[in-house]
């Protein structure tokens, strides 16, 4: 497969393809850009990778060549043909033609023997976070996710402490993952130029894991801390025993006067787990 705007255009064309905007397809031209998101997912022996949006097949195409198995939800059915041209020969892809939101993807997992799981894609901005989201809440055991999204969406996913993207996303993805920025990514390498910078970022599981004795009081917590983000916690968690809070702030410095943004997701856990 060759990559450039031009060459991706005419295998559009050649098959009969409108881009579509209410599907975040902005499909990347750059070869090198394919090459460093496969080499800094460092992909082990025997993964599966699960691709969400094959596009034009662009990274499908080296993924098939890296991985043992590739398995795709593409929710344009329309690029059908174009796909089974470009990906003859690749007998490892599969692709499911759905909208990923609504897939059983531990149903479709069953089929598969594999070592490592991997989600690798440049995602559709208009629904990524939805998407990561999802593969928390269903429980699916991916080792490693590197997406491409909005650099925007991006800086709140691994803000720390004290950054104005610091917010209780940050704080519930940080509770399953370790997340790191991989690389920027110029909008000159996408067909058509999104309005938005990207970024590529990595989740891998947390190493240390964090014990929270009850899951649903933690997060309501930390929704709450963060619910109007520039007021106090003595405002924003009325609702909670407010002495019992403040007991654990005052071991770190703190206050009720403190806002959520200043604290780490340790102390949300502290806090949660002595009220
Ligand atoms: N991977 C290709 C590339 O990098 O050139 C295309 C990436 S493009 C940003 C996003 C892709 O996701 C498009 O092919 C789009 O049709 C697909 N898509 C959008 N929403 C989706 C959804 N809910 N489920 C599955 N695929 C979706």
């Amino acid at each position: 497969m060759e990559y450039s705007p031009k060459k991706i255009q005419k295998l559009l064309d050649e098959n009969g393809f409108h881009l579509k905007k209410m599907f975040g397809q902005n499909f990347i031209v750059d070869e090198n850009i394919i090459d460093a998101i496969i080499r800094k997912s460092d992909l082990k022996e025997n993964t599966l990778v699960i691709e969400i949006g094959p596009g034009a097949g662009s990274l499908t195409n080296k993924l098939s060549s890296v991985a043992k198995q590739v398995l795709c939800y593409e929710i344009d059915h329309s690029l059908d043909s174009l796909l089974n041209t470009v990906l003859e020969g690749c007998s490892n892809v599969d692709i499911i033609y759905q909208d990923f939101l609504k897939s059983c993807v531990k149903k479709d997992l069953e089929k598969y023997s594999y070592d490592y799981l991997y989600v690798i894609a440049n995602l559709p901005y208009y629904v990524t976070t939805p998407i990561i989201m999802k593969l928390i809440e269903d429980q699916i055991p991916v080792d490693k996710i590197v997406v491409m999204v909005q650099k925007e969406v991006g800086d709140r996913f691994k803000a720390k402490p004290g950054t104005k993207d610091y917010g209780s996303l940050s704080i519930f993805l940080q509770y399953y993952f370790e997340i790191e920025k991989l690389m920027d990514v110029s909008k000159n390498v996408f067909l058509p130029k999104p309005n938005v910078d990207s970024i590529v970022v990595s989740f891998q599981r947390r190493k240390n894991k964090l014990e929270v004795k009850n899951e649903s009081l933690f997060f309501g917590l930390v929704k709450d801390s963060f619910v109007q983000k520039r007021k106090t916690l003595r405002n924003n968690l009325k609702n909670y025993d407010l002495d019992r809070i403040e007991t654990i702030l005052k071991k770190y410095g703190y206050d009720l006067s403190v806002r959520a943004e200043a604290l780490s997701i340790e102390l949300f856990v502290e806090i949660a787990n002595y009220l």
